[in-house]
């Protein structure tokens, strides 16, 4: 009985299971097993050899392997959130971030500074505007990670959700004159 740590998602569990309770995948090669008691490619868990090997590689306790581990989680979440994302919202959200800020910036140069060299007011409005919005994508994804801001996620990982009602499409009801 030794922990190690999937290699796709950075969950730690115990290596004599036959795939990662999180992702599915197989632990020594990386295929799903789909709840198999052994890994229909490799035939992991059954080798003790390669689980032994297994073990000594995926050790969880090693100062390189929890880096990976901590790399692992963060990207994992990461994709989790990134699937979920309603990116129509987060496109009006960033637009209209984006257009408020550059008008504010605008007139902040315009009429208050009175700028007249419009390539290095240009330079200035560029860079704080790419400023503005990696501290925007930092803080909505810092939003996201800590359970905030639901309403920019669809509620679970399940995709395309048929409407019951079978509203059918097409062109109808053109009037005639
Ligand atoms: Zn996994
Ligand atoms: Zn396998």
């Amino acid at each position: 009985m030794a922990d190690g740590f999937c290699s796709d998602c950075g969950c730690v569990f115990d290596l004599n299971q036959p795939s990662c309770p999180r992702c599915g995948r197989c632990p020594a090669c990386g295929k799903k097993t789909n709840g198999a008691a052994t890994c229909p490619r490799c035939g992991h868990p059954q080798d003790a050899r390669r689980l032994a090997d297994l073990e000594r590689r995926l050790n969880p306790a090693t100062a390189s392997n929890q880096k990976t581990i901590t790399q692992l989680e963060s990207s994992w979440r990461g994709n989790q959130l990134f699937k979920r994302l309603r990116w129509r919202r987060f496109a009006a959200l960033s637009l209209g971030l984006a257009a408020v800020s550059e008008s504010i910036l605008f007139t902040l140069f315009w009429s208050v500074l009175k700028l007249s060299d419009s390539r290095l007011e240009l330079f200035i409005i560029n860079t704080t505007m790419m400023a503005i919005i990696c501290l925007f994508i930092w803080f909505v994804r810092r939003q996201l990670a800590s359970g905030k801001w639901h309403w920019l996620l669809k509620p679970s990982l399940s995709t395309s959700e048929k409407n019951p009602q079978g509203v059918s499409s097409g062109p109808s009801g053109v009037e005639q004159p």
